[in-house]
């Protein structure tokens, strides 16, 4: 079977994550998320004292640095699902939290950040059989991309699943309202930038999965991935 790209972008915690991991758990492909990438970047610019105080990132100063930040996943010594590194640090935990989601946005809509990080996804799909998901893979990252999904869901159930996750992961410190305020101001600002907006791709598919349960949502993408390698 021909091996094609994967393209899945949409609003922040609409569920993009967990389905393309399993599309790519079915059908063996290698699963990347761009998200992660953002969020190691801001992770270092937040420890490297290059989040000025109003919290808009130090443009100059990130971009200086940019070459000396390296990110790679990696599976962990314990086995399971590959986690990211930053420059041989294992960073999966610290970047999925909610500090570290009210700065990506800023960080992510810097045009040096956009390059590097895109130069870098593209490496990862040079030779296909990949699944990438974030906010412009399938408009700029893999304008080509065979298969292209755009999913859409409520900002209050998208809210609602990321406050779950942060909950289950023991973030009792956070409440569904911040959560729900975090949403909305990342989806404006990845939709209003300047370069790479969050925008449906012309040739993608919608989907908007607030009614659907894990399952549901696997078998979509699988019936779609099966039909795209067929044509
Ligand atoms: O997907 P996730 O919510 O982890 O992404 C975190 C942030 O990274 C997004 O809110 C967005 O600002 C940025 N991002 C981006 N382009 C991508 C992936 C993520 O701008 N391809």
């Amino acid at each position: 079977m021909k091996k094609i790209t994967v393209a899945i972008d949409g609003y922040s915690s609409s569920g993009k994550s967990t389905m393309a991991k399993a599309l790519a758990r079915a059908v063996g492909y290698a699963y990347i998320d761009s998200g992660a990438m953002y969020r190691a970047v801001t992770l270092y610019a937040m420890r490297h004292g290059l989040i000025n105080a109003d919290g808009r990132p130090d443009e100059a100063a990130l971009a200086a640095v940019l070459p000396g930040i390296h990110i790679d996943f990696r599976v962990p010594a314990g086995g399971g699902a590959s986690h990211t590194f930053l420059n041989g640090e294992d960073v999966e935990a610290q970047i999925r939290s909610l500090e570290v989601s009210s700065h990506v946005s800023p960080v992510a809509a810097l045009p040096e950040v956009r390059h590097a990080l895109t130069c870098l996804q593209r490496e990862y799909g040079k030779a296909k059989g990949i699944v990438m998901d974030g906010r412009d893979i399938g408009t700029t990252v893999f304008p080509d991309a065979e298969m292209k999904v755009f999913v859409d869901a409520t900002p209050e159930e998208r809210a609602r699943r990321r406050f779950r996750e942060l909950t289950e992961k023991g973030d009792s410190g956070v409440t569904y309202d911040q959560v729900l305020a975090n949403v909305l101001e990342r989806d404006e600002i990845d939709r209003t930038r300047k370069e790479s907006p969050l925008r449906q791709a012309d040739d993608a598919v919608v989907l908007c999965n607030d009614a659907m349960t894990a399952d549901e949502q696997d078998r979509w993408m699988l019936d779609l991935f099966h039909k795209r390698t067929a044509e």
